[in-house]
């Protein structure tokens, strides 16, 4: 079971101070000044930690950073500007040119193109396969790929992989794995189940109220005999002998963070801790509702196809109530068919946010085809899930009523 009260004490308690400021403090400095020249050759040779410089962090991204490390059970983290930028931040962190990545199961569109048209331009291959296809993980696993790639459960296809299953294999050939953890912070501890790194857009429901853009990648203890020593993984040698527990952090500050500067705004981690004090509980009820409006819709709407694992139909129904006692976030699907019947469901709802977001308080929505994916190939919509009339929902606080019935009026 998901201990929600632990995490429920926890957050609140460990971001506000007992003395002084309550609130978190916002440090908006780009510099920071070192008392003497000993210092700084320290502070830059990383044997004293104090602040550098804005774009390797500051003390409010610190504090996000520790209070995430606790969310994940993580050895480290970075924040950074956005989701995307966690994401890029750690395939240029790892990755080099002639290196292939192996995608599983759907993805976010921004992954997607991130992985099939920006790293390729850089020489960075990448497959795509269906959650279970083992077969073609294991041959590519024992191909030496540089690294696998899942979200918890697919944005929007929601698809579950078989979490476990997937990085005892990776782990077995020494492979790297990132899991996109977006849509099930609290709900799932990907690092605890044997994953390298976890990445999050924390603009979603980490922040939960639309007013933050931000992310992070969040990195496990690198142990004696690591997977990053194997021969894959030449390239990286150095800092990971220098660097012990600590490399994989090292690796992608000192080769994405500094180079590239997806940093984190002192202002936006201040607004995403705000958000991490009742993310458990936030979590907690909008899961919850998401089985419930699911299920009723998935009962009530006629000529919509309702998707959601907790509906008995879906395919990955039984893995889903293992995986997920208490839900898997707050994302369902309506398929209405064709693009005009959705436009019509969207435009009738009235209490429904139609927006690119997910994850946030209030209830979402939006037409799949006309906005995120409109620039996709048809192989590539097939692939990913994105069919004419598919409308993804993010559901938020509200009482699973009011959102049932309206989606049952928008219909009519
Ligand atoms: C939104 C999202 C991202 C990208 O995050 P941004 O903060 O928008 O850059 C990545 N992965 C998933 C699963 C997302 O939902």
């Amino acid at each position: 079971m998901i201990n929600f009260e632990y995490f429920h004490t926890l957050l609140p308690q460990s971001i506000g101070s007992k003395n002084g400021a309550v609130a978190p403090t916002i440090t908006p400095s780009a510099a920071f000044a070192y008392e003497n020249a000993e210092e700084a050759e320290a502070i830059f040779k990383g044997d004293v930690s104090k602040p550098l410089y804005a774009r390797m962090g500051n003390p409010t991204n610190a504090k996000l950073e520790s209070i995430l490390c606790k969310i994940e059970d993580a050895n480290s983290a970075i924040a950074t500007s956005s989701g995307m930028g966690a994401i890029s931040m750690v395939l240029t962190a790892f990755l080099k040119s002639g290196d292939e990545v192996l995608c599983i199961g759907g993805f976010f569109g921004g992954t997607y193109a991130l992985v099939n048209e920006t790293m390729a331009r850089f020489g960075v291959a990448s497959d795509f396969c269906d959650v279970d296809d083992f077969d073609k993980i294991e041959e590519k696993l024992k191909n030496g790929i540089a690294m696998v790639i899942f979200e918890s459960v697919g944005n929007p296809n929601l698809k579950v992989p078989e979490i476990e299953k997937i990085l005892t294999l990776c782990n077995k050939y020494n492979t790297l794995t990132m899991v996109d953890n977006t849509a099930t912070p609290i709900l799932l501890q990907p690092l605890k189940m044997g994953a390298d790194i976890v990445v999050h857009s924390t603009t979603k429901n980490i922040s939960g109220h639309s007013a933050s853009l931000g992310g992070a990648a969040l990195f496990r203890k690198v142990l004696k005999d690591d997977k990053l020593k194997d021969d894959k993984y030449k390239h990286l040698s150095e800092i990971v002998e220098k660097m012990g527990e600590k490399a994989m952090f090292a690796i992608t500050k000192k080769r994405a963070l500094r180079d590239f500067g997806m940093t984190a705004s002192a202002y936006s981690s201040f607004i995403t801790l705000l958000g991490c004090e009742t993310l458990s509980i936030r979590m907690e009820r909008i899961s919850k509702n998401t089985q419930i409006v699911a299920n009723e819709l998935h009962k009530k709407l006629k000529n919509v196809l309702v998707r959601h694992p907790s509906i008995e139909e879906h395919e990955h129904y039984d893995r889903y109530k293992k995986i997920y006692p208490a839900g898997c976030g707050s994302l369902l699907t309506l398929d209405t068919g064709c693009s005009k019947s959705a436009f019509k469901l969207l435009n009738n709802t009235k209490l429904i946010t139609q927006t690119a977001n997910i994850g946030d308080n209030r209830t979402l929505a939006l037409h799949m085809k006309s906005t995120i994916y409109r620039d996709f190939k048809e192989s590539d919509l097939k692939f990913l899930g994105i069919t004419d009339g598919l409308i993804r929902v993010s559901i938020g606080l509200e009482n699973p009523v009011d959102i049932i019935d309206d989606f049952v009026q928008a219909s009519e």
